[in-house]
């Protein structure tokens, strides 16, 4: 006989959700993390007011080697479960842009909500101790966390992904799931701040600059703000192109994206006396640097319509090749992780092993900036919650 039906590793965002709703559907859970409190990084979110969902989420906001994986889930818990949750709570909250829902006061009220619907389930939390000697016979799970003994039936991994370390993030989760057999798709850091060298150093001296671009790599294209720093290039346009970006891959950026076909030769008509850095509507520095960088010195009226061509293209398809990202250290998630082929999309159990589950970013799943991070968390918590 177990004291438990169910053991959740890890209370954060995804473990926290799956934990209640199990609880509150009558199972006996015990919650476990080793951090010091729970929810530490929906503390951090979204500059401490945590974006907690995504009106426009869809599968199409997320990447995974599997597209088609978290249709399920997504689909039986939405935003709107989410917001009615947080309505529930009185928690008051606004849409900041593009869909982006934030809460008005602080992330901690998300937290204190899902220790309250937690609390509802009796799920018996418990912090600080490390989670060892995970062992599986006759249908039981069986582990220790610190000196405490456990024994259940169902285990859940919650751990999350190796993104900020000092946080408390680990790759346990890889670890303990290629113990059961499972694979993991390489884990790279994702919504992380992209590092300039080579021919792009001078970009730096533009740290604190910031514009609206659409930035591509490969097929994917984001329209945001990118922002110059002391060491690459950041901002959301950045982070969002960072999840797709490879290693020797250029990141392309398009510097006027509503410009009209033709615009920079009509300016030459329009004003030429003004020199390419004064012609081009975007921040001083960035104008100046970009004008050096295309040779184009001197009055428009001087130049052949031929050249500002070129110089306007170049402007629609700035390449740049960025050496590195700043890592796991500085991403906000993970890309990769428990390949969603050993996993039911409908429960989150693993297929080879009964009433085995991982959920939220341990698996490989990853959501675009914006909140789509967890409302994964929320509706892969909430399908195994729903079977355990
Ligand atoms: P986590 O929330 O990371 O929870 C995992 C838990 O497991 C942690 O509590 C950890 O302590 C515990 N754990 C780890 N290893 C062990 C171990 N070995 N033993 C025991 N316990 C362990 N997403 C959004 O959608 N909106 C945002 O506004 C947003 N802002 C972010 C800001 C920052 C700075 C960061 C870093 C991330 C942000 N994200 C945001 C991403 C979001 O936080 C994650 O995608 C989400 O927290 C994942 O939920 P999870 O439960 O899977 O993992």
């Amino acid at each position: 006989v177990s004291d438990y039906d169910a053991v959740v590793l890890g209370a954060g965002a995804a473990g926290l959700m799956c934990a209640a709703v199990a609880g509150q559907r009558g199972r006996r859970v015990l919650l476990l993390d080793h951090a010091d409190a729970v929810g530490k990084k929906i503390l951090i979110s979204g500059g401490g007011r945590c974006n907690f969902t995504n009106i426009h989420t869809s599968p199409a906001t997320y990447i995974s080697a599997n597209p088609h994986f978290a249709k399920s889930a997504l689909a039986r818990y939405t935003p709107a479960d989410f917001i009615a949750l947080v309505d529930r709570h009185g928690i008051a909250w606004h849409e900041k842009t593009l869909g982006q829902l934030f809460c008005d006061g602080s992330a901690k009220q998300i937290v204190a909500m899902l220790l309250e619907e937690a609390a509802k389930g009796h799920v018996d939390i418990r912090c600080g101790q490390t989670v060892n000697q995970i062992d599986h016979s006759d249908n039981m799970f069986r582990g220790t966390f610190g000196n405490f003994h456990f024994t259940a039936p169902n285990l859940v991994i919650a751990t999350g992904g190796p993104s900020i370390p000092k946080m408390g993030a680990t790759g346990f989760a890889y670890d303990l799931a290629r113990r059961f057999g499972l694979k993991v798709v390489e884990p790279r850091p994702a919504l992380v701040p992209l590092t300039l060298g080579g021919d792009d150093v001078l970009f730096r001296d533009l740290s604190g600059v910031a514009t609206p671009v659409e930035a591509r790599a490969g097929k994917a294209a984001f329209r945001e703000a990118a922002l110059f720093t002391h060491k690459g290039l950041s901002g959301p346009a950045i982070l969002q192109i960072s999840s797709y970006w490879r290693h020797g891959e250029p990141v392309t950026i398009d510097f006027l994206p509503d410009a009209a076909p033709g615009w920079l030769v009509e300016a030459k008509r329009a004003r030429p006396r003004a020199t390419l850095a004064s012609a081009l509507p975007l921040p001083d520095r960035l104008a100046q640097t970009l004008a050096d960088r295309l040779g184009l010195a001197g009055e428009l009226g001087a130049q052949t319509d031929r050249k500002l061509a070129e110089a306007e293209a170049r402007l629609a398809r700035w390449l740049f090749h960025p050496n590195g990202t700043e890592g796991f250290a500085k991403a906000e998630v993970t890309v990769g992780g428990i390949s969603t082929a050993g996993l039911s999309s409908q429960t989150m159990m693993v297929k080879t092993v009964p009433n085995l589950y991982a959920i939220g970013e341990a698996v490989d799943v990853t959501g675009w900036l914006g909140g789509y991070n967890f409302q994964w968390a929320w509706a892969s918590g909430y399908a195994a919650g729903q079977v355990i």
